[in-house]
């Protein structure tokens, strides 16, 4: 085992690559074949095979196929065939809809898979991180995952949380010296490993260990499989599954009591009581859940937003809170110089002159302080840097030639709790280090200030007069960087004391326009009861200018800055949240208070943010938002739900998709119970009215094993509506089986129930108990594949276009009665399905019994509505 913490850098690159450069294309492709994927590998997954097997594990089909084996020994072969088949034919249907679903799903997390920058090629590009391999070179800052385990190259104060292996909660400072002896994992310091994140600098790393041969591949040996995790609703709908199966089978019992009192014998009394049971019982109703939800976030993952965590697709729908971050979410994060300022004076972009001294040494040192780079045109970096670089380019100043005039010695990274980024650079053989940062901070740092050629002592009134500056172009909606320097004595690693006494050169103001879309987005928010929050570290004034042009402030007095919660109590803070929709200045710990407040007050919080520190926050918010392009892979392994185009208006498209879902998945369950209770109401009155069974067992197994699943599937598609967007966010604790939603169920159900025993009454006019039966059976499979265009809306939709716009329900309909009509017409089926030849007009009445369930619900819709 080489131990590379004990190697030099050099040592390290002859040893992984055989050279000292960087691999080439060619190179790259030998490693990986030859080490093979930067993943570890998972548990088995389930074949399609097991998963057909699965489906023969639930209760009720065992259930079914004790019944096939009674039937088969009371003689009735053709209904014991008929159970089995039945059974199979709805094993298949469960494993083609499972195997999709997990087949979106993993899709999905492979949309949502992490990512690598890696230096290929002398650029720095982006990869997945499976493709990384040995020998890559990788750049690593503050919010990223580290990809591979490897020896450090580039050491600029990194930071590395290893809790994951050795769990030692506390950042481990790195270093990029040799390390002599044997020292154990947590004392490689000059060494990084895969599984653990950067909690702050920067740097860059030599792989030396991909995929299991890692030190976490190590450990996990055989990672398994995740387990499925049932989202809130699905446990919701498996309580009340449960508590209704009770109830049914105690039902069935006593009616098989009942037939076997009446003299039926043993076992056809309990072959019907089986089937009515499996008829009753809403067995489907969780896995109908899976498929809704795994299409819903197919569809969102098309529209930017992809799903990570599935419980936030019925979460999105009751969120009633969303704070986002300004910049890159609200805005467009194109940012652009504006104007200089030097000198005392305001200089627009347009009219900056580089020839005098004072506004080149500010671009300069813009440059200088500064990580972003733009390489034919390909912008890598924090889009504020890069406007900072690109008025150079626009001026004809060379990045990389100032760059290389002016090396780059040591550096204090910028993070966002201290607002400040700082570099020593070597400048005509003295070393300076430069500071840029937000301006209220680096004023009072500020000791001395540059005017003209001369430096002197900064005053009061100095001061005034940048603070004014200040608050103009932030009233203006622009980000404002302050720029300052001084002299560094000797030649040693900087430390944060050293960001004081600093020299004031200038300000660079930066316009930062709002998305076109975000207007439109704040507003379709509110309107769908749901309070937009700006949470943002910049400026109160800029933040407010921008916040009121995109209508989430109406008035000055509801923008507050960070520091102003400090003080205020959890209890106070609940009511101060009451009245603010911009919180500035805000560092990530005021973001956890923020949402928890609004928590306490009984909202659904949603959160964005993309920073390393942003990940409790995201991990405290009920629905975490992270940003798929500009966020740290930390934020977006705790976010549950990612933006692939970082930009508010997708957060509230997602809301929508969400209380669709949710809307949809309550039309298949409304469409399922009523349609069994339907049935049930049929059953109890022929028994009380001592009539006939109105059904044979393979009535209701047919019914409920193939004509049903389809419609409810298909009602789980219905095209969303925007309507979902004028009603005001769903209770998150509201079960989904509300009193008025079971009020339907029973109405709706109890039209069924009747139209099905007129059907049964006027077949047993003449005392022909099977032809009775038929045509009960025929109307209740016709009368719920009818029924599934009254699940579509609560409104009554029978005149609109809306009746027609959902192609999968249709077709679920046609094939149904395809299905129904087969059974009743073709002869050779009848002994089969124990039904009696119909006439025309007897299989008219059969339609027409079924069909006039759509002018009656439709018209209790309409008097519901009222
Ligand atoms: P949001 O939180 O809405 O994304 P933001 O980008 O302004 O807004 P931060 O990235 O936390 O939030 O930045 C906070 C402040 O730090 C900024 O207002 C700015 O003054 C300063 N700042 C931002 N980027 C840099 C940088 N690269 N170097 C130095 N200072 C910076």
């Amino acid at each position: 085992m080489d131990k590379f913490y004990q190697l030099s850098k050099e040592e390290t690159r002859k040893k992984v690559n055989g050279q000292q450069e960087p691999l080439t294309d060619q190179q790259v492709r030998e490693h990986q074949e030859k080490y093979g994927k930067n993943e570890l590998v998972e548990g088995k997954k389930k074949s399609t095979f097991q998963i057909f097997l699965e489906q023969y594990k639930d209760f009720l089909v065992i259930i079914l196929i004790a019944a096939a084996i009674v039937s088969g020994f009371l003689g009735d072969a053709e209904s014991a065939i008929v159970i089995l088949v039945v059974i199979t034919m709805n094993a298949i249907l469960g494993t083609v809809q499972t195997v999709k679903a997990e087949q979106s799903l993993s899709s999905l997390k492979k949309l949502s898979g992490p990512t690598a920058k890696v230096l290929r090629n002398g650029n720095v590009i982006q990869i997945p991180s499976v493709e990384l391999t040995v020998g890559d070179e990788v750049m690593l800052e503050a919010g990223d995952y580290v990809p591979a385990d490897g020896r450090i190259l580039q050491n600029a104060s990194l930071k590395i949380d290893e809790s994951a292996l050795t769990g030692e909660s506390l950042g481990v400072e790195k270093s990029d010296e040799v390390i002599s002896g044997e020292v154990p994992l947590g004392d490689q310091t000059n060494m990084v490993f895969s599984g653990s994140f950067v909690t702050y600098g920067r740097g860059s790393f030599l792989v030396t260990g991909i995929g299991m041969e890692t030190e976490v591949g190590k450990i996990a040996t055989l990672l398994k499989t995740t387990s499925e995790k049932r989202t809130p609703l699905q446990i919701n709908l498996d309580q009340f599954g449960q508590k209704l199966s009770i109830i049914i089978l105690i039902f069935c019992g006593i009616l098989f009591g009942i037939n076997v009192f009446r003299g039926d014998s043993i076992g056809d009394a309990f072959l019907f009581a089986v089937a009515l049971a499996v008829a009753a019982i809403p067995e489907a109703l969780s896995s109908i859940v899976t498929i809704v939800l795994s299409f819903g976030t197919q569809k969102m993952a098309k529209e930017h937003a992809i799903i990570r965590k599935l419980q936030a697709v019925e979460g999105l729908g009751s969120v009633s809170i969303i704070c986002s971050d300004k910049t890159g979410t609200l805005t467009q994060n194109k940012m652009t110089v504006e104007d200089y300022y030097v000198n005392e004076k305001r200089i627009p972009a347009a009219e900056i002159d580089i020839q005098k001294k004072e506004q080149r040494q500010l671009l300069d040192y813009s440059i200088l302080c500064n990580d972003s780079t733009n390489v034919d045109g390909m912008e890598i970096g924090d889009p504020t840097e890069t406007a900072l670089i690109n008025i150079g380019t626009r001026l004809g100043v060379g990045t990389m030639d100032v760059r290389e005039a002016y090396p780059r010695k040591t550096e204090i990274p910028f993070d966002s709790d201290r607002k400040l980024m700082s570099t020593v650079n070597e400048m005509d053989g003295e070393r300076v280090m430069i500071t840029k940062g937000a301006v209220d901070v680096l004023l009072n740092r500020m000791a001395y200030i540059q005017k003209g050629d001369g430096v002197c002592p900064i005053t009061d009134a100095d001061k005034a007069a940048i603070e004014a500056q200040n608050q103009e172009f932030s009233r203006g909606g622009l980000r404002v960087l302050a720029f300052a320097y001084k002299k560094m004595e000797d030649e040693r690693d900087l430390c944060l004391e050293d960001e004081n006494d600093l020299i004031f050169l200038g300000l660079i103001s930066m316009m930062d326009p709002p998305r076109v879309e975000s207007a439109d987005a704040v507003a379709e928010c509110i309107r769908a009861g749901i309070k937009p929050i700006m949470i943002t570290g910049d400026h109160k004034v800029t933040a407010a200018a921008i916040a009121k042009r995109i209508g989430i402030l109406k008035d000055e007095s509801e923008a507050c800055e960070g520091a102003e919660i400090d003080n205020l109590s959890d209890e106070e803070l609940k009511d101060f949240v009451e009245h603010v929709s911009v919180y500035a200045r805000v560092s990530p710990e005021h973001k956890i208070r923020i949402v928890r407040a609004w928590q306490e007050k009984g909202n659904i919080v949603s959160m964005t943010g993309d920073g390393v520190n942003d990940a409790p926050a995201l991990k405290q918010a009920d629905i975490g938002v992270a940003m798929g392009i500009t966020g740290s892979e930390v934020s977006k392994d705790a976010a549950s739900m990612v933006l692939t185009d970082d930009n508010f208006a997708t957060i509230i498209k997602a809301v929508e998709n969400g209380r669709n879902v949710y809307k949809n998945i309550k039309g298949s369950i409304q469409f399922l119970l009523s349609g069994n209770f339907g049935a049930i109401l049929a059953v109890l009155y022929a028994s009380i009215a001592g009539l006939p069974v109105p059904f044979a067992p393979v009535h209701l197994l047919f019914i409920n094993l193939l004509t049903d699943s389809l419609p409810a599937i298909a009602l789980g598609l219905e095209p969303h509506t925007k309507d979902v967007m004028n009603e005001k966010p769903r209770p998150m604790n509201e079960s989904i089986l509300t009193k008025d939603f079971l009020i339907k169920i029973a109405t709706e159900g109890l039209s069924i129930g009747v139209t099905t025993m007129i059907a049964f009454l006027i077949g047993f006019k003449g005392g022909d108990a099977v032809l009775a039966s038929t045509m009960a059976f025929g109307t209740l499979c016709t009368a719920r594949l009818v029924h599934g265009f009254n699940c579509k809306s609560d409104r009554p939709v029978l005149f609109k276009k809306k009746m027609w716009n959902n192609i999968y329900l249709i077709g679920a309909f046609l094939l149904g009665l395809v299905l129904i009509t087969s059974v009743l017409m073709i002869p050779a089926l009848h002994s089969v399905f124990k039904v009696s030849t119909l006439t025309i007009q007897q299989l008219l009445i059969v339609y027409g019994l079924a069909a006039a369930n759509l002018p009656i619900i439709q018209l209790l819709k309409c008097f519901r509505k009222k």
